[in-house]
């Protein structure tokens, strides 16, 4: 048997601040620990005093921070006997509950939205072999049918009404305390469907307990020794969610109708977790704010030729907000900024396709031309 270090991803690491029983076997693909990157080139063009993150979810084995999530409800599905899963998705969730499901060895059926599912996200989940069922319908109407299907059928919900799917999403809050030695000062993220918020505001809640305190769980490797409890924090960030303003339900005060977004991984109008947000927001004196399309994809381009770092449009919303808030002063000089850079770029390449007329010059096959070209764009 091989000894060592191996990460095995965030049941291994995180077995006693996760509620699975101790023989469920973990279906894993090594999710989890991904990089704490600071934007040292955007904050320069900024100007200002901070100290900005991005929790870079790309680097997750399907390239979406869903995997967190879908590691712990799918260990558990299987733990209670279930033979299938099924999921209403905008695209990464049925991406990730495919290859979950594959490695467990189960059915996964998705359903997901006609058309505006972006290319490599409907990829995954047929290369993973799921059942992929394409409703005449948005986001919210499939939400509502599988939903029933969990109660009539004989399969387990894995979107993030399921509570495991949030418990393994809190994680990403423990990674980023032990990487800072701290909790952040500000955390920014996109809210579509509203999991994730709830699930950073319940890990950095729970990192905020003191070993002992009233709501911790006994550790069950240590007597306050082990890594949770040396990286316990003293306090918790200030959370704020921003939206496309095409699928804002938070700004407008109810759900939306027909919320429209290039960036499809937010496309919501009816967030599951509405009160859990709204709690969140409300208990570390944070808020909501939206930015269009154009600023969406203005952040994204930033991101990859300032930063080096690609991730999906609707992941770019974080910064866009992170970046106006501390342009205002909203976000006061001298904090700690961490933005989640929810899914990878590589998920939606369709976006690259609105700069391939400047990107890409068309030249004979000669050193002269290509060298012209060369001196051409080095000006
Ligand atoms: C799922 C998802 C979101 C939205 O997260 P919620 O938990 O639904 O608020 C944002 N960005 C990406 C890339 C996603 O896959």
């Amino acid at each position: 048997m091989a000894t060592g270090n191996r990460y095995t991803g965030l049941i291994g690491k995180y077995a006693d601040r996760l509620p699975l029983s101790s023989d469920a076997a973990p279906i894993s693909l090594g999710e989890g620990n991904t990089p704490l990157i600071r934007l040292d080139n955007l904050v320069r063009d900024i100007g200002k005093d901070v100290e900005l993150y991005v929790k870079y979810e790309g680097l997750n084995p399907t390239g979406s921070f869903k995997d967190r999530g879908m590691t712990v409800a799918v260990t558990q599905a299987v733990a209670e006997g279930s033979q299938a899963i099924i999921c209403a998705s905008t695209g990464n969730t049925s991406a990730s509950a495919a290859a979950y499901a594959a490695r467990a060895g189960i059915k996964a059926f998705v359903l997901i939205p006609d058309g505006k599912i972006a290319m490599g996200k409907l990829a995954q989940a047929i290369m993973h072999g799921a059942e992929v069922l394409q409703i005449h319908g948005n986001f919210d109407d499939g939400m509502r049918i599988v939903k029933e299907m969990a109660e009539t059928a004989p399969v387990s919900l894995v979107n993030s009404v399921n509570p495991y799917r949030l418990q393994g999403q809190k994680t990403a809050a423990f990674e980023i305390c032990e990487a800072l030695g701290r909790a952040p000062d500000y955390h920014c993220l996109p809210v579509g469907n509203a999991g994730n918020i709830t699930a950073y505001w319940m890990g950095y809640s729970e990192m905020a307990l003191k070993p002992g305190e009233a709501g911790t769980q006994a550790c069950k490797f240590c007597e306050g020794d082990c890594q949770f409890h040396q990286a316990a924090v003293a306090s918790r960030p200030v959370m704020v969610g921003y939206q496309a303003s095409g699928a804002a339900p938070f700004l407008r005060g109810h759900p939306v109708e027909k919320p429209e977004t290039i960036a499809t991984a937010i496309r919501i109008g009816a967030p599951q977790s509405w009160d859990q947000a709204l709690a969140a927001s409300r208990e570390s004196s944070g808020w909501f704010d939206e930015f269009d399309d154009e600023a969406i994809l203005e952040t994204q381009w930033l991101l990859t030729s300032r930063e080096g770092i690609f991730c999906e449009p609707a992941s770019a919303v974080s910064v866009a907000g992170a970046i106006a808030d501390i342009r205002s002063g909203k976000i006061a000089e001298g904090s700690t900024v961490v933005c989640t850079l929810t899914g990878h770029g590589l998920k939606d390449p369709g976006v690259a396709e609105r700069y391939a007329d400047a990107a890409v010059s068309t030249l004979a096959a000669e050193s002269s031309a290509v060298k012209e070209a060369i001196l051409g764009k080095m000006r």
